[in-house]
C-alpha cells in the first residue's frame, strides 16, 4: 500500500470485485482477465517503484473493440480504469488503485502501416519507442523522440507522458511528432484526431491528448512522423574543470545559434558509475561531461564540429575527443543511455528527479542543488538534456535506512520547487502522475487548475480514467461548472444549458 493520499477505495467496488471479473471475461475471454492476487504483482508498480498497489483486476484486450466494450461497461458500473502500456513511468503514472481495474496495452503490439512516401508510421500503442525506429531503419529512417527507455517504453506511454530523449533538442519531442491517434473515450466511443497530415480543422485535441497521462482517453492507435536518417551524426565528447564552465559552455553554443542533434551533461558522479558499468570512454578526470552530436550533410557536420570545439576551449574544456567511427559514437552514447542503470550500481536506491529551468540558470541551480544535498545529507548525480534545460538529478539513498525515502522525497520536491523558482517547471518528460501531483500548485493557481480539470471533465465527467494523478485537489464536474447567478439574472440566457 502506498504511503501517498490516493482517492478513498470504493468499498462497494470491492465487494463486487468477482462479479466485475466475470463481466469482463465475457468481454475478453480467456486469460485476458487478471485477477490472482500474485499474478497480478507484475503490475502493483511502475518505474516509480517506493510505490506499490495490487489493482482490482487486470485486463488485457487485444482488439479496440474490447477496449471499447471494457471501458463502456466501467462508465456504466462506475468502475476506474488505470491505463497502462510497459509500466516504466518513473512519476507513477501507471501506479494501480486498489479499486481501479488496470488495462494494460502490451497487447496492442503490431505496427500497423508504412509509408515511406508520407513518411509515417502507424502503430498499436504497445509497440515499443524502438520498435517504431526498427520497423523502418533498413530503408534507412528513423523515428526521432528516443527515451532512455526506449528499448522498453511503449508509443501510447510516450503520447501519454509526451515523452522526450537526446534527440528531441533538434528535432522535438512526442508532441512534434505525432501526427494522429485514435483513442477509446470512457463513454467506449471511438474516436480519431488528426492523421497523417501536418494540421487538421477544429480544436488542437491531438495537443490535448498528448501528455495527458491516462486522464482523458486510452489511446489504441499511434500515427508518428519518421525522418530520413541523417547522411553523417558524430558526437563530441568534451570534460570540463567544473559543471558552471560546462553549463556556460552550452549556454554559448545555443547562442551561437548551433543546434546539436543532442546535448546531454553528466557530473562526476553520473560519469564515474556510467564508465565503470559500460566503458565508453570518458575521462575520469573531469567534474562535467558534455556529449554534443552534430548531424547534417558531411560537410556541415565538420563546420559545426569546429564551432563547437572553439566553444568549448573558449569555457575551459580540459578533454575534447571527437568519435571517429558509428561504434565509437554509439559507445559515446551507450554511456549516457545506461547512466542510470549505473547510478543504481553505486547506491542501494535513488530517486530520479525532472524537472525544467532555463538554461542560462543551469550554474546556479546546481550550486543550490549542492547545497540542498549537504542540508539533507545525501548525495546526488546530475545527468541533464543540457540542451533543453531539462534535469535529471539522482537523488542517492538507501530505502532500508528508516527515514531516508522521506528525506529523498523532501530534497526533491525542494529541486522542483527551485526550478519554478527560477522561471522553469515542475516536469520535463516524465510527466506529473502521482510524483509531483502535490506540487503543481507551487507553479499553477487554484483557477489554472480549475480549468485545467474542466478539460477532464469535458472527457470525463465521472472522474473514472486514473483517478488520484495530476491533479492535487479533485473538484467534482459539476462544482466546477457551476453558475453564478447576479441579482437573478442568468448569464447569457441564449446558449444552452445541459
Ligand atoms: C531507465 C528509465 C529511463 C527513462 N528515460 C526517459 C527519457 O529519457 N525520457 C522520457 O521522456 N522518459 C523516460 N523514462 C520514463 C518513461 O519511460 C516514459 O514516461 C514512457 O513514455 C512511459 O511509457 P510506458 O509505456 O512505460 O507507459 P506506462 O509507464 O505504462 O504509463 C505511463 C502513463 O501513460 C498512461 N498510458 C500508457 N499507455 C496508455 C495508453 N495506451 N492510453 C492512454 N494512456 C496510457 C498511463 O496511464 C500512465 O499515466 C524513463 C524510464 C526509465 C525506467
Amino acid at each position: 500500500m502506498t504511503a501517498l493520499a490516493m482517492p478513498e477505495p470504493s468499498r462497494e467496488t470491492l465487494g463486487r470485485r468477482s462479479e466485475i471479473a466475470a463481466d469482463l471475461r465475457k468481454i475478453v475471454p480467456g486469460e485476458g482477465v487478471i485477477v490472482d492476487d500474485v499474478e497480478m504483482r507484475a503490475y502493483e508498480s511502475d518505474g516509480l517503484t517506493a510505490y506499490r498497489q495490487t489493482p482490482l483486476v487486470v485486463v488485457l484486450p487485444e482488439t479496440v473493440d474490447q477496449v471499447s466494450r471494457v471501458l463502456a461497461y466501467c462508465y456504466e458500473n462506475d468502475v476506474k480504469v488505470v491505463p497502462r502500456g510497459a509500466g516504466t513511468s518513473l512519476s507513477g503514472g501507471a501506479l494501480p488503485l486498489a479499486d481501479a481495474v488496470l488495462l494494460s496495452m502490451t497487447k496492442f503490439n503490431r505496427i500497423l502501416e508504412i509509408d515511406f512516401e508520407d513518411r509515417i508510421v502507424r502503430a498499436q500503442p504497445g509497440v515499443t519507442n524502438l520498435g517504431v525506429t526498427r520497423a523502418v531503419e533498413a530503408n534507412g529512417f528513423y523515428y526521432a523522440p528516443d527515451p532512455s527507455s526506449q528499448i522498453a517504453c511503449s508509443i501510447g506511454g510516450n503520447v501519454a507522458e509526451n515523452a522526450g530523449g537526446v534527440h528531441c533538442l533538434k528535432y522535438g519531442l512526442t508532441t512534434n511528432n505525432v501526427l494522429g491517434l485514435e483513442v477509446v473515450l470512457i463513454t467506449g466511443e471511438v474516436m480519431r484526431i488528426g492523421g497523417r497530415h501536418l494540421d487538421s480543422g477544429g480544436y488542437d485535441l491531438l495537443a490535448f491528448m498528448v501528455g495527458s497521462e491516462g486522464l482523458l482517453a486510452v489511446v489504441t492507435e499511434v500515427t508518428v512522423r519518421i525522418l530520413k536518417a541523417p547522411e553523417t551524426a558524430r558526437a563530441l565528447l568534451i570534460g570540463f574543470p567544473s559543471s558552471e564552465a560546462a553549463g556556460s559552455c552550452v549556454a554559448e553554443i545555443i547562442a551561437a545559434g548551433i543546434i546539436p542533434a543532442g546535448m546531454e551533461m553528466m557530473d562526476k558522479t553520473a560519469i564515474l558509475a556510467a564508465e565503470d558499468f559500460v566503458h565508453a570512454g570518458y575521462p575520469r578526470d573531469c567534474e562535467a561531461l558534455l556529449i554534443v552530436e552534430l548531424d547534417g550533410p558531411a560537410v556541415e557536420v565538420d563546420h559545426l564540429l569546429e564551432k563547437v570545439e572553439h566553444h568549448a576551449r573558449a569555457n575551459g574544456a580540459s578533454h575534447i575527443r571527437v568519435s571517429q567511427s558509428e561504434e565509437e559514437r554509439a559507445r559515446f552514447w551507450a554511456g549516457r543511455k545506461a547512466a542510470f542503470p549505473a547510478v543504481g550500481r553505486v547506491s542501494p536506491d535513488y530517486y530520479c528527479m525532472d524537472g525544467t529551468i532555463p538554461r542560462k540558470m543551469l550554474p546556479q541551480v546546481l550550486h543550490r542543488m549542492g547545497e540542498l544535498s549537504q542540508t539533507y545529507g545525501l548525495g546526488v548525480a546530475n545527468v541533464f538534456h543540457a540542451g533543453d534545460g531539462n534535469l535529471h538529478p539522482l537523488i542517492l539513498y538507501d530505502a532500508n535506512k528508516p527515514g531516508e525515502l522521506e528525506r529523498a522525497e523532501e530534497f526533491g520536491g525542494e529541486i522542483l520547487k527551485l526550478c519554478v523558482e527560477v522561471g522553469g517547471c515542475l516536469t520535463g518528460e516524465h510527466g506529473v502522475g502521482v510524483e509531483k501531483r502535490d506540487l503543481m500548485p507551487a507553479m499553477f493557481t487554484e483557477d489554472d487548475l480549475k480549468q485545467q480539470q474542466r478539460v477532464k471533465c469535458a472527457f470525463d465527467e465521472k472522474h473514472l480514467l486514473n483517478p488520484g494523478k495530476v491533479f492535487p485537489t479533485l473538484h467534482r464536474c459539476a462544482e466546477l461548472g457551476r453558475m453564478h447567478i447576479h441579482r437573478g439574472a442568468l448569464p447569457f440566457p441564449d446558449i444552452p444549458r445541459f
